[in-house]
């Protein structure tokens, strides 16, 4: 794997963490390494990018400050404060570890890899992510970002995503470690991996390792690692309605688990997938079987709007329908429209909102 010699190390580590500390980005979570802060941003940023995270870490720590905060949160108000950052099994898991670290580890987070792991939403990368940065323990983390450097480093081919190949790099991670600073070693090794040693056209010039990588010594460096093939789109429309009754309330539900995977388990209007069929004709024979509501001729066509879920391509085309009375039933929910962002919504039931209510203002 990596042709260090063991001589070599100790300046590979030098250059590496000498390099972080002049051209680290400041982002506000490296600003003080409190376990709770550092885990949050840590959870946010999986499958996020960081300026989108941003702003969101800096609310939700407005919101609920510490992990009591946070623990004792209604969860509505949690969904609420993630609403529009996406992949909401997140801000669940991060509540309950929550109420976790509050009934079972005096309110600390564990330093305890095994006791770490063992809460909901942690795994080995974010345990041993926390873990060295709040705690400087000595754990190597092994992220998308790191692989792909250390791919470079050793030439290594092949879909890195294999275990087989993911363990090896997971030992080369560990090897590399420096113990004296385990937390700012795991920054700078994905700092470089975000900012230098990028998946397209890394910039070998600028780099502080290049002397070490063998991908750029054989010419290979935009070459590695292999890609593996992504997903193929799928394109889906979704019709969803909007009742509006005269008190200007509408309708939302939340879908059970596995019911409307497309929005989570937020709130949303009721809407169902169209297909090869018409979106009205679709939305009208879902109201029908679903809310005991016939108002198909009443279906007032707003602006169709598209959202993006991992690999499909959603186009929305949201209806308007004013109607007497909104239908009533157990996990049905009214609430005024133009108070909606106040529930935990998904982006798309928040788009489809705001085309309702400009609609409403013409
Ligand atoms: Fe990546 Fe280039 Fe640095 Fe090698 S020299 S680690 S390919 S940026």
């Amino acid at each position: 794997m990596l042709k260090i010699s063991a001589e070599e190390k100790p300046k590979f580590r030098r250059r590496l963490l000498a390099w972080f500390a002049k051209h680290k980005r400041d982002l506000p979570w490296r600003r003080d390494r409190d376990p709770y802060r550092v885990w949050l941003s840590e959870i946010m940023l999986q499958q996020t990018r960081v300026s989108a995270v941003i702003p969101y870490y800096e609310r939700f720590l407005e919101a609920f400050p510490d992990v009591q905060a946070l623990a004792c949160a209604k969860s509505d108000q949690v969904l609420a404060n993630w609403a529009g950052l996406g992949y909401y099994i997140r801000a669940r898991n991060l509540q309950r570890a929550a109420k976790e670290i509050v009934s079972s580890h005096a309110g600390q987070f564990p330093r305890q890899y095994e006791a770490a792991l063992g809460l909901p939403g942690i795994g080995r990368y974010t345990a041993s992510a926390v873990l060295s940065i709040a705690y400087d323990a000595p754990h190597a983390v092994l992220d998308g970002n790191v692989a792909r450097v250390l791919a470079r480093l050793c030439a290594l081919r092949g879909d890195l995503r294999t275990p087989a190949l993911w363990r090896k790099l997971d030992a080369t991670s560990q090897d590399l470690l420096a113990q004296n600073a385990p937390g700012d070693w795991n920054q700078a090794m994905m700092e470089l991996g975000a900012t230098v040693c990028t998946p397209n056209s890394p910039r070998c010039g600028d780099c502080p390792v290049e002397r070490w990588c063998r991908a750029r010594k054989l010419g290979l460096a935009e070459e590695l690692p292999f890609v593996r093939k992504k997903r193929a789109t799928v394109n889906v429309t979704l019709a969803a309605a909007v009742l509006l009754d005269p008190l200007g309330r509408t309708l939302l539900v939340r879908p059970a688990d596995g019911d409307g995977a497309l929005f989570s388990r937020m709130w949303q209007f009721p809407a169902v997938e169209a297909r090869g069929t018409d979106s009205r004709a679709a939305i009208g024979a879902h109201l029908r079987e679903k809310f005991s509501v016939d108002i198909n001729a009443i279906l007032t066509p707003l602006s169709s709007a598209r959202h993006t879920v991992t690999f499909r391509k959603i186009r929305l085309e949201p209806y308007l329908a004013r109607v007497p009375r909104l239908p009533r039933f157990a996990g049905g929910r009214l609430i005024v429209l133009t108070e909606i962002r106040s529930l935990p919504i998904s982006n798309a039931t928040r788009k489809i909102a705001d085309v309702a209510m400009e609609h409403m203002t013409r």
